[in-house]
């Protein structure tokens, strides 16, 4: 008898319908004999609905009561499945985030997990009941509601099932797995029958949705094997785990991309010492995620510094850089949205010289041109423009042979 956590999306919650398919696959691995946790989203465009609302209300919505009222999506959906499990004779109970308790620091909208209390969980599965736990929620040291980031119930299921030491973390969603690539946009794009943490999580960041990047931080500090399925077939799935051999022998495992990018340029900075932290640090004060950065070489004692954030940050990110800007005599400040970023990853990368080249040489055949580039150990990305989005993606994919991918 083992432990299983299992998370179910916005897909997968739409109605009350799906969610007693739900109820079946839950009962299913009761059945099997496991203690089963399951951690729920909102359903299918609830979240947005309620950011709607909350815009609506005002231009810029309190911080703490606008995780307030988006977190209430995913109240909605456990105490339906509680109630259905119910109604099918099983003894199921709901917990919030403040309720389990699931701690979180004090950055609303994108809090951090900081600890899970496991007791109330532990108590219930002791006394026979099926737990549901409102994902993408908690609660910070002075009581207020958190919540975790967009598709940020990924981390509350592997973050439970870490503090649980559950034998599986399995994440149900409305794809059956991970993919080479995005299938809507290149339809021989494979499904991986197993891929490393460092992949999936570079997939993560670079712009795969399937799943949030922290779960997979995560997954892998606490070794949380995670086991991606469809909640609508039993084929398929695919195991997030430790790297191996086999892994490594492949070069490039993925190509992925990410509209979600907005690219500013402060242009004509002195180059002395000093001036990136000036740049950067007020963006970090405020929580905002800076991807790449390119500082061009200098001819006159001036450069120009382009760096990316994510499109929601754009306003913010762009008052800062102008504030930056004046302080330390930069000429202006422009801003670019029609970018998207483009990237390779594999493990097999660290030993195969030439990928970056070929990714390089590849884009250019199509006339696309490269405005940024960054690489790590496994992943080479390149800002291109938004329009060439998908054809970059299909002839990379093609380039390094991925529809031949075996899984
Ligand atoms: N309901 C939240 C969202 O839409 C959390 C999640 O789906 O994981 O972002
Ligand atoms: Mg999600």
């Amino acid at each position: 008898m083992g432990l299983v956590v299992q998370k179910y999306g916005g897909t997968s919650v739409a109605n009350l319908e799906k969610i007693k398919n739900v109820a079946r696959k839950v009962i299913r691995a009761k059945e099997e004999g496991n203690d089963v946790v399951v951690v729920l989203s909102a359903m299918a465009g609830e979240t947005d609905r309620l950011i709607g609302l909350a815009f609506q209300a005002a231009e810029d919505p309190d911080r703490r009561e606008y995780d307030a009222l988006i977190s209430t999506g995913e109240q909605v959906t456990v105490s339906l499945l509680a109630i259905v499990l119910n109604g099918m004779g099983y003894r199921a109970r709901s917990f919030l985030g403040y309720q389990v308790k699931v701690h979180t620091d004090q950055a609303y909208t994108k809090a951090r997990i900081l600890k899970v209390d496991t007791r109330v969980i532990r108590e219930e599965l002791k006394k026979g009941s099926i737990v549901v736990v409102a994902g993408f929620q908690g609660v910070d040291m002075e009581n207020n509601i958190t919540t975790l980031g967009r598709g940020g119930s990924d981390t509350s299921a592997v973050a439970l099932a870490a503090a649980l030491r559950a034998d599986v973390c399995e994440i149900y969603t409305d794809v059956d797995g991970v993919y080479t690539t995005d299938p809507n946009v290149y339809d021989k794009a494979r499904r991986l029958k197993r891929i490393s943490y460092d992949e999936m999580l570079e997939m993560a960041r670079a712009g795969a949705k399937v799943l949030q990047p922290r779960s997979v931080e995560m997954a892998k500090k606490y070794e949380v094997p995670v086991y991606v399925k469809s909640s609508f077939t039993d084929e398929g799935g695919t195991l997030v785990t430790k790297e191996d051999k086999e892994m490594e022998r492949e070069v490039v495992s993925g190509v992925t991309y990410d509209r979600d990018q907005a690219k500013i340029t402060v242009v004509h900075v002195p180059d002395r010492p000093g001036i990136a932290a000036r740049l950067f640090t007020p963006l970090a004060e405020h929580n905002i995620p800076v991807d790449m950065i390119i500082q061009n070489a200098s001819m006159d004692n001036y450069t120009d510094l382009s760096f990316t954030v994510s499109r929601k940050d754009v306003k913010e990110a762009y008052r800062l850089a102008q504030e930056a800007a004046k302080d330390v005599g930069a000429t202006s400040v422009e801003v670019d949205e029609n970018v998207a970023k483009i990237s390779i990853i594999g493990v097999g990368m660290i030993s195969h010289a030439g990928v970056a080249a070929k990714m390089f040489t590849t884009l250019a055949k199509e006339g696309i041109n490269i405005m940024m580039i960054s690489t790590s150990e496994i992943k080479i990305s390149c800002v291109v423009q938004a329009k060439y989005t998908e054809l970059a993606v299909m002839v990379l994919h093609d380039a390094f042979e991925l529809d031949k991918r075996e899984d």
